[in-house]
């Protein structure tokens, strides 16, 4: 009974894409051929951000719009391994909605970097994304400030390993321009140890003092 549910569901989302109705990237209802997700989905996220209440090292304080468990993790996993432009662009339109007036004393965005590698793979970079469209929101400046020299992924690592693996990993690119306070802009924080490294470079490079976004935390 449940291949058959399964197969039927399979041929659905098959003839409904055939007819140019997508189903949402969440529970597979129609969706908004603009969005990729259904009405009742895009409800279900909150129009705020949130502070965690333990911000990771370096790090002056920390936001974000849904818990990594559950629809959050979901999302950033549909956004990026399935690469679904439009999903991204709904996702950077709803965290920049819900971020904007909460983060107004920010000077500048910067996106924490993947590595060349993976841009080129996945052919977008999720840190970009949002916040390029969150600078557009808020009248702010995006600045790639840090670059990403090649190393490991961090999905699947040890707390441990991942402080080992980030470090010396990220690297400053320009000026940073001195005394600004920057918004770090990441897809999740799972450990906070990539945000921690990102941090630490821009302080070190005269940033006053660094806050972080993100759509989706595991950090409590
Ligand atoms: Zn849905």
């Amino acid at each position: 009974m449940k291949r058959t549910v399964s197969m039927f569901r399979q041929d659905s989302a098959f003839v409904m894409d055939a007819l140019l109705l997508p189903s949402c990237a969440l529970c597979g209802e129609p969706a908004s051929p603009a969005s990729r997700l259904c009405s009742s989905c895009q409800d279900a996220i909150p129009r705020q951000v949130w502070a965690v209440d333990n911000a990771p090292a370096n790090i002056r304080s920390s936001w974000f719009l849904l818990p990594y468990k559950g629809m959050g993790g979901q999302l950033v996993r549909c956004a990026k391994y399935g690469a679904q432009p439009l999903l991204i662009r709904e996702m950077s339109r709803i965290l920049a909605r819900a971020a904007a007036s909460s983060l107004g004393f920010v000077d500048a965005l910067v996106p924490v970097p993947s590595t060349y590698m993976r841009n080129l793979r996945r052919g977008f970079s999720l840190p970009w994304a949002f916040s390029r469209t969150l600078a557009r929101a808020m009248g702010l400046p995006c600045r790639r400030y840090l670059a990403h020299a090649h190393s490991l992924p961090q999905a699947g690592l040890a707390r441990k390993e991942r402080i080992l693996n980030i470090a010396g990993a990220i690297k400053r690119r320009g000026s940073v321009e001195s005394g600004s306070v920057l918004l770090l802009v990441d897809d999740v924080a799972t450990t906070g140890a990539t945000a921690s490294t990102c941090a630490s470079v821009l302080l070190d490079s005269g940033a006053a003092a660094v806050h972080l976004l993100t759509f989706a935390s595991a950090l409590s």
